[in-house]
C-alpha cells in the first residue's frame, strides 16, 4: 500500500458506528509511554478493548526485550515464537534493503555506546546481521551476538495491540511509535503532532518519528560503530507500525538520498532532517497538516 493524502473516501469510514464515543488511555511499557485512543460504544467496551491491548504490549515486551533476562529474545539462539520470527525475518528485509543501515545484531555497539566509550574492534566483529539465520521456527547466531529489537518492536507492538483492540477506528502509540486504524467518525484522518510542531493527517497506517538532537545520540551506523548525529529528526508514514519504526531508523543512518530512495521504493513517505537542510518524498507535503 502506498501512503498518501487521506482520501475522501475516508470521511465515511465509521459512519456505521454513529455512537462511538472517544477513550482515551496510557500505561508505560517497552520503557516508554504506550498511549491508545478509540472509538468505542460504551465505557465497558473501551475499557476491555484497552486492556486486551495493553496486555498484548506487555506479552510482546516479554518476548522482545533485550534488557529483560528472561526474554524469549534473550534466550537464542533456538527455536522462537510466531511473532519473534515474524519481527527477525521483517529485520533481515529491512537490513538488506538498507544495505545494512538497519540492523539488529548492533547490541555490541549500542552497549559501548551507553559506556559512553568509541567502537571498540571487538563490538564491531560481533555485528552483521548475517550472522542471523532463519529456519522455519528456529533462530541460529555465532556466541557473542547480541540481538537488540530496539528499533522494530515498539512499532510492530503498536500494529499488534491495534488488532487487539478490535475496534477500527483507533490508534496506538508506543514512544513515538504509532499505528493508525480507520480515522475517528466524522473527521477525515488522525492529526498526529510531530516534534518540530508541525502535523500529520493520516490514517490506516503506521507513522514512527525519531528526534536524536534532544535524546542523545542512541541510533549507531552498523557498519562503522559510530552515533549517528547527522540527522536530527526522521518522519515516516509507511504501511504499519513496524515498518515506519524500522525505517525511521533506517533513514536516520543512511545518506539522505539513499534514505528516500528506500522510502519510494517501499511505498512510504519520509521526512529527513539533518544539520544542513531537509529532504522528503515527494508525497510528504501532502500529509502536513494546513498550519
Ligand atoms: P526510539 O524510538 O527509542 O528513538 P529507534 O526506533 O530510533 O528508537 O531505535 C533506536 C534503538 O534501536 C536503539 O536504542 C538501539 O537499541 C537500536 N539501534 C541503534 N542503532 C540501530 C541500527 N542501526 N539498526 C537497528 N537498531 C538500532
Ligand atoms: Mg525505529
Amino acid at each position: 500500500m502506498k501512503v498518501t493524502a487521506p482520501a475522501l473516501l475516508a470521511l465515511a469510514a465509521c459512519a456505521s458506528t454513529p455512537s462511538a464515543r472517544r477513550f482515551e488511555y496510557a500505561e508505560m511499557h517497552m520503557g516508554t509511554f504506550a498511549r491508545i485512543v478509540l472509538y468505542a460504544p460504551s465505557p465497558e467496551a473501551a475499557d476491555a478493548a484497552a486492556r486486551a491491548a495493553f496486555a498484548e504490549i506487555a506479552r510482546l515486551d516479554r518476548m522482545m526485550s533485550d534488557y529483560r533476562t528472561d526474554s524469549e529474545l534473550n534466550s537464542l539462539p533456538g527455536r522462537a515464537s510466531p511473532e519473534l520470527i515474524e519481527v527477525l525475518s521483517a529485520s533481515r528485509r529491512f537490513s538488506e534493503w538498507s544495505d545494512g543501515a538497519f540492523d539488529v545484531t548492533v547490541g555490541p555497539l549500542v552497549a559501548d555506546l551507553r559506556r559512553g566509550r568509541p567502537p571498540t574492534r571487538e563490538a564491531l566483529s560481533l555485528v552483521g546481521w548475517r550472522r542471523v539465520e532463519i529456519d522455519g521456527d528456529a533462530v541460529r547466531f555465532p556466541p557473542g551476538t547480541k540481538l537488540d529489537l530496539g528499533a522494530i518492536a515498539k512499532g510492530y507492538a503498536a500494529d499488534r495491540a491495534l488488532r487487539a483492540l478490535g475496534h477500527p477506528c483507533a490508534l496506538v502509540e508506543i514512544g513515538g511509535d504509532l499505528a493508525l486504524g480507520d480515522p475517528p467518525p466524522g473527521g477525515a484522518a488522525w492529526r498526529i503532532a510531530l516534534p518540530d510542531g508541525r502535523a500529520l493527517l493520516a490514517s490506516r497506517c503506521g507513522v514512527a518519528c525519531s528526534g536524536h538532537a534532544e535524546r542523545g545520540a542512541h541510533i549507531v551506523d552498523p557498519r562503522t560503530g559510530t552515533p549517528v548525529t547527522r540527522t536530527t529528526l526522521v518522519v515516516l508514514a509507511a504501511r504499519n507500525g513496524m515498518t515506519a519504526d524500522a525505517l525511521a531508523t533506517a533513514l536516520s543512518v543512511l545518506a539522505p538520498q539513499d534514505g528516500l530512495r528506500l522510502a519510494n521504493r517501499l511505498g512510504a513517505q519520509a521526512f529527513i532532517r539533518g544539520r544542513d537542510g531537509h529532504a522528503q518524498t515527494e508525497g510528504f507535503a501532502a500529509l502536513l497538516a494546513p498550519r
